[in-house]
């Protein structure tokens, strides 16, 4: 029999990444000690005090069973007591706080909660894939809002056309940002309230990165915003912050109402985060952040090493004050795919098109920062030998 998949799978772009991979391959075959700075998973291990956690409560019959799809009381809890202590945000743990099986979950799932068809999306371009497939999933109709040096990286809001403005539903940002690594500071999320409850568009806030900061910087929440919790949710992760992207753990906080209708969805398609994963989250959150800082710190060292190598290669990229991403201008003469083609080809360095996070990301590549500095000295001095 003739397979025949829902139309909707033919509306993901195509895999940019496929001829990649297979030139990596191809590259690997010949023997080249390949260097991977291509992806966001940190090479640092979760913390020992959080691995103990789970151990501990692996062996609890009690965790064995179905959990709530929603999250553990206490696991609600310890994300509203860190949302008060890091942000001073108070939240209603039973109506403003949802588990989440990592927040690419609940980003996914968001959609089939409030979008119907014909809807409009907001996306950022560049931005992480699942807010455009999640959108398509659902029927929604994407509009790209391009995230441009000269706006430093934030959408410009007022170049949105009235007519999108009024069929828009929804508006997804992220801030520290994947894969520019740009912030984005109170005044900012200020008007883009404004203007979400202005025009009545639902505002999802993508903060996975906002504990991976340098220089003593701290990451705003959207919550901190008079009037954010009458239209916005913020997804959050425990993927970056405590090198935990294998557990799958997340939450989603803020509008009850929004929270609730993806809850509503969860118990329709999910049964809940593995409650020794949750009991290990809890240890996450409230066991203090000593690794955290140690961690920071390491990335650090790297970031500024990299900077300033790439720099001296004529490589221009802006010091992020957080995430592990360097946002690098393609040098004259190439797309950001053939870029990224030469390097492995000929150096064995694997980084990420900007192109293959929408049209917004042409001209520049991301770099990684997930491999200790000796490879990324290894690195640099391979693509030096370029003579770019
Ligand atoms: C890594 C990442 C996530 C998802 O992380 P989870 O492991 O699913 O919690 C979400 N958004 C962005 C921008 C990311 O880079």
């Amino acid at each position: 029999m003739q397979i025949k998949v829902a139309s909707r799978l033919n509306l993901l772009p195509p895999y940019l990444f496929a001829e990649l991979d297979r030139l990596k391959r191809e590259v690997q075959q010949t023997g080249v000690d390949v260097i991977s700075l291509g992806i966001g998973d940190p090479d640092l291990p979760t913390p020992a005090h959080i691995v103990a956690a789970l151990k501990r409560t692996a062996d609890l019959p009690v965790n064995h069973r179905y959990p709530d799809y929603q999250g553990l009381d206490r696991f609600r809890e310890a994300a509203a007591g860190w949302y008060k202590r890091r942000f001073n945000v108070t939240l209603d743990s039973a109506r403003e706080v949802c588990a989440l099986i990592g927040s690419k979950e609940g980003i996914a799932n968001f959609p089939v909660a409030v979008v119907d068809p014909g809807d409009i999306v907001l996306i950022p371009s560049p931005g992480y894939p699942v807010y455009y497939s999640g959108c398509v999933f659902n029927g929604g109709e994407p509009y790209y809002m391009p995230l441009r040096k000269e706006n430093a990286f934030l959408p410009d809001l007022s170049a949105i056309p009235a007519e999108i403005v009024r069929r828009a539903k929804l508006m997804w940002i992220n801030y520290p940002n994947n894969p520019t690594a740009a912030t984005a500071e109170l005044p900012f999320y200020r008007d883009v309230v404004a203007f979400c409850l202005k025009h009545s568009i639902i505002l999802a806030h993508d903060i996975a990165y906002s504990e991976i900061a340098f220089d003593g910087y701290q990451a705003p929440s959207l919550l901190e915003i008079d009037g954010a919790r009458e239209c916005s949710i913020e997804f959050h992760s425990l993927s970056k912050t405590y090198s935990m992207t294998g557990w799958r753990v997340g939450f989603a906080v803020g509008n009850a109402a929004l929270v609730g209708a993806l809850g509503t969805v969860k118990t329709n398609v999910d049964s809940g985060v593995f409650q020794a994963v949750q009991e290990a989250a809890i240890e996450a959150l409230t066991g203090g952040d000593e690794t955290l800082h140690q961690y920071c710190a390491i990335y650090q060292e790297r970031r500024d090493l990299m900077v300033a190598a790439l720099g001296a290669l004529g490589l221009q990229c802006a010091t992020p004050r957080a995430t592990f991403y360097l946002w690098v201008e393609t040098p004259k003469g190439y797309t950001s795919v053939s870029f990224t083609e030469r390097v492995l080809r000929e150096t064995g360095v694997v980084i990420t098109p900007g192109s293959g996070f929408g049209k917004g990301g042409e001209g520049y590549v991301r770099f990684s920062l997930t491999v200790p500095s000796a490879r990324l000295r290894e690195a640099v001095g391979r693509i030096q030998a370029l003579r770019l």
